[in-house]
């Protein structure tokens, strides 16, 4: 089974770094606890693995047999235990040294240690045993694999380390030439960033008026790989705001996803589009979305919210998610009580979507309520027990796209910084309806039962999924 790829937090991350250049430079070793889920991948259509780091332990100087500057070997008995101990706490291990001056790979070296690291396994454990190596070089390049035999090893396709900033690589990473045909965005964006979109895979949840236009753009930035995920067939009401749709497709009754992948296959850009006609509820919708590096969240359905909102922590995976508000007052014509874009990113360290008030949970049962027992649903509508349901907003296109327009300008900061320092805020509200700028800040989260409760951040796999009982 394919590993396809490891997260560290920016937090977990930074301490390691710390201990394993504390002796530079000669090299520095410890160990990192991981969480192993399996996932399916929509692309490649077969199961796969993804590991979360969620701890790291420094190996204590007396367990330390030697090191330089190429090699660094400690005692073995201090691996057995980090072993076991990992297990005890239902994770795999990993080990990790510093190459602090290069290369951004393993060695020889390591690979005849890490071969006899898992001989002495096997000799305890069996055959089936298995343990993880990363390697970290003084300019942060970062690169996994799974020891599973003597010499035998298996890369991890991506490591991401998630923060205010992203820091991803992968085997490869910066030594192909740029592809040309993107020459003008890696004249803005530099050379690795079409690669880092090739190699990304993100999951768009909701195809509709800001998911469409995102997906869009997604493959003319290069994406590598993009999974659409909507339950919903066009409409003719929807056809003037979802992208790459003709009238004809909605008059068919064609379902989003079908219509979008067609489209932007056709478009050339080499997008492989994986797609589910599911909620993203659904086993099918759920397990593609965990093969997922980036997700973004394009839906206005609060019940599909709250499940990528707790995923956003349960899989150490980032969440930007958007919404577009358009209230016009009851009382003054003209005037708006709400007329915002807004773009969240979720994931570990930052305040959820309920935190900030986006996600309405009765909102969100109701909705359950709708698609799980639609006669129920309407006895209570009768009787004035629901709360939404009424008229639908106004939408319009040029909001819808410059929503998602906002998304994938976050992103892009996260990957390639192009603003000002201290300009990366975990939520963006453009206020359509002034000229006064964008509205941004961080949120209170104390006491949150998702976001600020530490023992959910990847957790991965439970049981309810994401401890969701309804
Ligand atoms: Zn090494
Ligand atoms: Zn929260």
């Amino acid at each position: 089974m394919r590993t396809l790829g490891l997260t560290i937090t920016t937090e977990i991350f930074e301490k390691m770094r710390e201990s394993l250049f504390a002796t530079a430079p000669d090299e520095g070793a410890g160990y990192l606890l991981c969480k192993e889920y399996s996932c399916f991948d929509p692309w490649r259509k077969e199961k796969a693995r993804r590991f979360i780091v969620v701890d790291f332990v420094p190996i204590s100087p007396e367990d330390v047999v030697s090191r330089s500057h190429t090699s660094i070997t400690w005692r073995t008995n201090s691996f057995v235990q980090a072993l076991n101990s990992a297990e005890s706490q239902g994770c795999k291990l990993a080990i990790v040294h510093s190459h602090p001056n290069g290369p951004a790979g393993f060695s020889q070296q390591d690979d005849g240690n890490e071969s006899m690291l898992w001989s002495i396994c096997r000799n305890r454990r069996g055959r089936s045993v298995e343990f993880l190596s990363v390697v970290l070089t003084g300019d942060n390049k970062i690169r996994g694999r799974i020891i599973r035999g003597k010499q035998a090893f298996d890369d991890i396709e991506l490591t991401k380390v998630i923060g205010n900033r992203y820091l991803i690589d992968y085997p490869g990473r910066g030594e192909v030439e740029p592809e040309d045909i993107f020459d003008r965005q890696t004249r803005l964006l530099g050379r690795e960033f079409t690669a880092d979109m090739r190699a990304l895979r993100f999951g768009v949840v909701g195809c509709g008026g800001t998911g469409s236009p995102l997906a869009h753009m997604l493959a003319r930035q290069g994406a590598g790989h993009v999974l659409l995920i909507d339950k919903d067939r066009l409409d003719r009401t929807g056809s003037h705001r979802v992208h790459l749709t003709t009238l004809k497709d909605a008059i068919a009754n064609a379902y989003k996803v079908a219509v979008i992948s067609r489209e932007i296959r056709r478009i050339g850009l080499k997008t492989q589009v994986a797609m589910v006609q599911e909620w993203v509820s659904a086993t099918d919708a759920f397990e593609a979305l965990k093969s997922c590096d980036i997700i973004f969240g394009c839906t206005d359905d609060n019940h599909g919210r709250i499940i990528i909102n707790r995923f956003a922590y349960f899989y150490m995976t980032p969440v930007f998610d958007m919404g577009l508000k358009i209230k016009p007052s009851k009382e003054k014509p003209g005037v708006f009580d709400a007329f915002d874009g807004r773009v969240t990113i979720v994931q570990p360290g930052t305040a959820c979507l309920l935190c900030r008030g986006v996600v309405n949970p009765q909102r969100a049962s109701e909705e359950q309520l709708q698609r799980s027992q639609p006669d129920e649903y309407q006895r209570r509508k009768d009787e004035a027990y629901i709360i939404g349901g009424g008229d639908p907003n106004p939408v319009v296109v040029n909001f819808t796209t410059e929503t998602a327009c906002m998304a994938l300008n976050e992103l892009i900061n996260r990957l390639t910084p192009l603003r000002i320092e201290g300009k990366n805020p975990d939520q963006i509200t453009r206020k359509f309806d002034r000229l006064d700028g964008d509205q941004y800040r961080g949120e209170d989260n104390t006491g949150c039962r998702i976001c600020d409760n530490r023992d959910f951040w990847g957790l991965a796999d439970v049981d309810p999924a994401l401890y969701l009982t309804a």
